[in-house]
């Protein structure tokens, strides 16, 4: 997208940057996430959920900017964002596997897979 004029602090401001969590069971497939993210990064998943819908995944997980669109707008309150540091987005991966809310609910640790 492009602006046609932009903030005057601009350079000041940082941008946050998040990762997206999917309770993936929890999801009914009505895609509002997928269409209504600003940043176009989720999709839907080829594989169906215990509940017969495809659920969304993250195409692009560097591009998501912590905004909780997706989670707001969500009906079944099946996916949030938790902002993330530069330091802790470069080892992603790990903090996946520590996230035992999700391994709880899904039954499996890492929520983009
Ligand atoms: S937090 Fe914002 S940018 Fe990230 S996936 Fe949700 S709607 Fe998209
Ligand atoms: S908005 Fe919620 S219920 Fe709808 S597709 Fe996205 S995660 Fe699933």
């Amino acid at each position: 997208m492009e602006f046609w004029r932009v903030p005057l602090d601009v350079d000041e401001i940082q941008i946050t940057r998040g990762i997206v969590y999917i309770i993936e069971n929890r999801c009914k497939g009505c895609g509002y996430c997928i269409q209504f993210c600003p940043r176009q990064i989720l999709e839907f998943s080829p594989k169906f959920n215990q509940k017969g819908y495809h659920p969304p995944v993250v195409k692009n997980s560097d591009d998501c900017v912590n905004c909780h669109y997706c989670e707001i707008i969500c009906p079944e309150f099946a996916i949030y964002s938790v902002e993330v540091s530069d330091e802790l987005s470069d080892s992603y991966n790990e903090i996946g596997d520590d996230n035992e809310f999700n391994e709880e609910v899904n039954g499996k640790s890492n929520p983009h897979r």
